[in-house]
Order: C-alpha cells, then sequence, then structure tokens
C-alpha cells in the first residue's frame, strides 16, 4: 500500500493506493495557512487514509509528496513557494517520516499530475504528449518515447514561464511576459478585475456585489452567454493558445492534457486555443492532436505521488 499526497495552492488532497493504483481511500483538506496548520492538515490527511488499513496498517510501504513550488527532493522541502509562503523550508519529508515511520518522498506538483495520468490516465493510449496544468501558476509535463522528460535537474518544461510577450509584465521568475501571468487562473483573475466595474452591465457585475470574483462565476457567465464573461475567457485562451503553439512546433504531440482549476472551463477554452494552435503553429503540425482533460482532477496528482514512492523504494 501506498499513500499519494498532493499539495495545491487551496487544497492537500490524498489517496490511499495499491501497487496497481486501485484507489482504496481518497480524502481532502484545506490548506492552513501557518507552518502548524500545514503540517498538521497534512498528518492528519495521512492518519485518516492510514487509518482505512485498519489491522494492516503495516502494509503502508511509503509516502509520495507532490507540491507546488520549487522543490529540494533530497532534503525533502519546498525551496520557494510564491503561493502557499508558510510552506517554504517546511520539512515535509523529515515531518512524515517521523510520524509515521515510513519513508517518504517529495516531486513537484507538475510531474506527479504527469506520472498519474501517464499511469492512470491518458498516458495509457498515448506515446507522446504534453501535460499542462492551468492552475495558480501555469505547470506542465512531457512524455516523450512512453517516458517522462525531466530534464538535468527534473525541472523540465517550466511551461509557465515560457514568455509570450518579451516586452510584457515583469514576472518574479526575472523574465518578463511569461505565459503564467496570462493565462493561469490569477492571470484570468487579474484580467477580469482590470476591465470589470466599468458599468458594463455585465452580469457578473451583478453577482459580484454579493459574492467574491472566482473563475467559476466567471465560466459560469460565459456559459449564460454574457458577452463580457465570454470576453474574459476567449482573451485569456487566446494567450493560452500562444503557448500551446509554441510546445506544438517543439513537440509536435499526439495529445495534450489539461489540468488544474481552470481546466474545467475547457468547453470556453479549447474552441479558441485549438483556433489559435491552427494559425500559429507551422502548417500541418496541429493536424489529429486531441485536446484532453485530466481524468479525474482530485485524484490523479495524488496518484502520481503513490507511484513516486512506489519507485523510489524500489531504487
Ligand atoms: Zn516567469
Amino acid at each position: 500500500m501506498f499513500i499519494g499526497i498532493d499539495i495545491g495552492g487551496t487544497t492537500i488532497k490524498g489517496v490511499l493506493t495499491d501497487r496497481h493504483g486501485d484507489v482504496l481511500s481518497f480524502g481532502k483538506t484545506p490548506i492552513g495557512r501557518t507552518a502548524p496548520e500545514i503540517e498538521n492538515g497534512l498528518l492528519e490527511l495521512i492518519r485518516s487514509l492510514s487509518g482505512s488499513l485498519g489491522p494492516k496498517a503495516s502494509t503502508l510501504k511509503a509516502i509520495g509528496v507532490g507540491s507546488a513550488g520549487s522543490i529540494d527532493k533530497k532534503r525533502g522541502m519546498v525551496l520557494k513557494s510564491p503561493n502557499i509562503p508558510a510552506l517554504q523550508r517546511l520539512p515535509l519529508v523529515k515531518t512524515i517520516e517521523r510520524h509515521t515511520g515510513v519513508r517518504a518522498f517529495l516531486e513537484n506538483d507538475a510531474t506527479v499530475a504527469v506520472i498519474g495520468e501517464w499511469w492512470k490516465g491518458a498516458g495509457k493510449k498515448y506515446s507522446n504528449w504534453i501535460m499542462l496544468t492551468l492552475g495558480t501558476g501555469i505547470g506542465g509535463g512531457v512524455v516523450i518515447g512512453n517516458r517522462i522528460y525531466t530534464g538535468q535537474t527534473g525541472n523540465a518544461m517550466e511551461v509557465g514561464h515560457m514568455s509570450i510577450d518579451y516586452r510584457g509584465r515583469r514576472c518574479p521568475c526575472g523574465s518578463t511576459g511569461c505565459l503564467e501571468l496570462y493565462a493561469s487562473a490569477t492571470g484570468l483573475m487579474r484580467y477580469a478585475r482590470g476591465i470589470l466595474g466599468q458599468g458594463s452591465g455585465s452580469s457578473l457585475e451583478a453577482r459580484m456585489r454579493d459574492k467574491k470574483l472566482d473563475p467559476r462565476m466567471i465560466e459560469e457567465e460565459a456559459l449564460r452567454g454574457d458577452p463580457l464573461s465570454m470576453h474574459i475567457y476567449t482573451q485569456v485562451s487566446t494567450w493560452l493558445g500562444m503557448g500551446v503553439a509554441n510546445l506544438v512546433n517543439l513537440f509536435n504531440p499526439q495529445a495534450i492534457v489539461f489540468a488544474g482549476g481552470l481546466s474545467r472551463a475547457h468547453r470556453l477554452i479549447f474552441p479558441v486555443v485549438k483556433k489559435v494552435v491552427h494559425e500559429r503553429a507551422m502548417e500541418g503540425l496541429d493536424k489529429g492532436i486531441r485536446y484532453l482533460v485530466i481524468q479525474d482532477h482530485e485524484k490523479t496528482p495524488a496518484l502520481g505521488a503513490a507511484r513516486v514512492a512506489m519507485d523510489s523504494i524500489k531504487n
């Protein structure tokens, strides 16, 4: 048995799985704001997952953790996480090992999503494909010849920091015009806030009076035909399409799998992305590409983390 944990910007999710990837138990908890809150939430989730093993608790072999931010696998901690500052420098792996008595392993969140999909999702059907995680930022992964390509130090496919505008907005990474500044959930919200409140008569503005604006609300209004909400998604998808066109030119993939909260709005995003890719990628390269959504938003990345743990104790 293995536990896989997926630490995202708002929630920690976890699965208990066997070595075939059959999920026996699933749970989630909101991520805390302070370091002790994060640690407690994480350990509580692990306890409840392993608790479902009952008397077979000793069959738990290892725990894999996928986390947002730049990570140090050897030391088992997140070095930098602009979206969850309290996570920085927390000795995640040591804490888990001390409390559970089993070995733990840390991996990047985009990588565990790719591994999960490669193991139990679309990856079973394709050998050359890309994954893009559209969340607070944009992460990515690539499978080439049925192998996950991670680069020299495990940091390949920092898709979010592919520039689409050299004179664009400044990015904390040091570059300008990075894709995630425009086409992540954060980028979408920034663009929406910039154009809302100008008395457009949009149904979105009416809803904002009672509730805090979020990407889901914009999606709902766009699907109801609100012109301003539709415009927001079209604009953000156009920017995303520019990034995807670059990737299509580089990798000539069979499929592109979208993950992350924003990918739930695929009905709005895909048609625009496909059009932009058709216009911008090299002639013929866009033919036959399948645009897919991650098989299971909730469990796939955590399953990938469990697989990391499984492969790590073998080595
Ligand atoms: Zn950047």
